[in-house]
């Protein structure tokens, strides 16, 4: 599935900046996966435990944040939380709301061991 080349992307970033660390070794890759994207967690899992080995990353963690979907009421006027597509709004229980946020997948942040350090 797509997983694979998400997976296949943080890679990608880690080794990236890794690389600019001058880094020898990752030892934990920190993602943010929106609640409103259609990431399979454990498949996204298993496919980085794949993807990893035989790069600097190949001891890595992933760690899954999972920050909260959002969207915004048409009835309201207002943003409000959206925790999956087609939820009603929690201020007016509307159903007209445009999702602005959490559909993302994004590195945020690595862990990894330097040679000074
Ligand atoms: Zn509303």
């Amino acid at each position: 599935m797509h997983e694979v080349s998400l997976a296949e992307g943080i890679i990608d970033a880690v080794e990236r900046a890794a690389e600019g660390a001058g880094a020898t070794a990752v030892t934990e890759a920190r993602v943010a996966v929106g609640e409103l994207s259609t990431v399979e967690l454990e498949a996204l899992r298993f496919a980085f435990d794949s993807v990893k080995k035989g790069t600097i990353a190949n001891g890595a963690r992933l760690v899954i944040d999972r920050p909260e979907g959002r969207g915004w009421c048409m009835d309201c006027g207002k943003e409000v939380p959206l925790h999956r597509y087609g939820d009603a709004c929690p201020l007016c229980g509307g159903y007209r709301i445009v999702a602005t946020g959490g559909r993302d997948l994004k590195v945020v942040d690595i862990r990894a061991t330097t040679p000074d350090k």
